[in-house]
């Protein structure tokens, strides 16, 4: 499932093509939304935002789309007229003069009032966006201190989109191994220190990736493996996907768990139990 930062790309080029642009044309793939293609159509979009994993678009008539993609949702940005050769089902469709953004395959979509968003349920219980720039690490430090969060593993704890959201499943693995800790710990047994730099690195590895189109190692460290010619896959992540493998930190190898059901690497040496 693309996390936060794969969101916010999509929602990125969807924002290039459409927004400012009048929506000329709107079309729904699903039966109970067709009624809402009058109400879109000839509205301006105003901005295309991301909550966690869902993507917002906002129009300038006092409507937003919903769309989360969950494990099949994909959107593609075309020119007008030029539909993509694929065997998806084609959801939404919003045709701009010159452009077309296509929602493919998703079926949670919904159409409301934009100030009904905050109280919109998958709005209103998600946390705090890992990608808000406005989101300190002080703030996620605290959150980690809260009775509701500090008792449960980590591990569990960066798969819930109600403690932080748009943090997935390599986020999950990657955040950990920056900060040092080991999946299985809880924050109430963490030292302030370990809470600042997992606070941090949960900032910085999310934005990092955002910024690099998923690449969570550091700038320095990414260039030299990539120098020594190692492709893409092995030199994107610390941990995730590289079970078996030396650790580019230390040479111990990556371990391979399951957590809340979901496959999870760490370096047993550089997140000591
Ligand atoms: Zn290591």
């Amino acid at each position: 499932m693309p996390e936060g930062p794969e969101i916010r790309r999509e929602a990125d080029r969807i924002e290039a093509a459409i927004r400012g642009r009048r929506i000329e044309e709107v079309y729904f793939g699903l039966q109970r939304l067709t009624e809402w293609a009058d109400a879109l159509t000839g509205a301006t979009v105003e901005a295309v935002d991301t909550r966690g994993k869902a993507l917002l678009t906002g129009f300038d008539n006092g409507y937003t789309l919903y769309s989360h993609n969950q494990l099949y949702g994909k959107w593609m940005v075309r020119r007008r007229g030029v539909l993509p050769k694929t065997n998806r089902q084609l959801r939404v469709a919003l045709h701009t003069a010159e452009s077309s953004a296509l929602l493919y395959s998703a079926s949670t979509i919904e159409v409301l009032p934009t100030e009904c968003l905050p109280e919109f349920p998958p709005i209103a219980r998600l946390g705090p966006d890992v990608l808000d720039a406005t989101l300190g690490w002080k703030e996620v430090a605290l959150r980690l201190r809260d009775p509701k969060f500090s008792g449960r593993a980590v591990a569990a704890l960066y798969l819930d989109q109600h403690f932080m959201a748009g943090v997935g499943n390599y986020l999950r693995s990657e955040v950990l191994f920056a900060a040092g800790v080991h999946p299985s710990a809880r924050p109430k047994d963490l030292s302030t220190g370990h809470i600042g730099r997992l606070a941090r690195a949960t900032l910085s590895i999310s934005r990092r990736s955002y910024e690099t189109g998923g690449v969570t190692v550091p700038k320095a460290l990414a260039g030299r493996l990539k120098k020594e010619g190692l492709p893409r896959s092995a030199h994107r992540f610390s941990v995730f996907a590289r079970q078996g493998l030396p650790c580019h930190q230390c040479g111990e190898t990556i371990t391979r768990i399951n957590a809340s059901s979901r496959r999870l690497y760490f370096c047993p040496r550089c997140q000591p139990e």
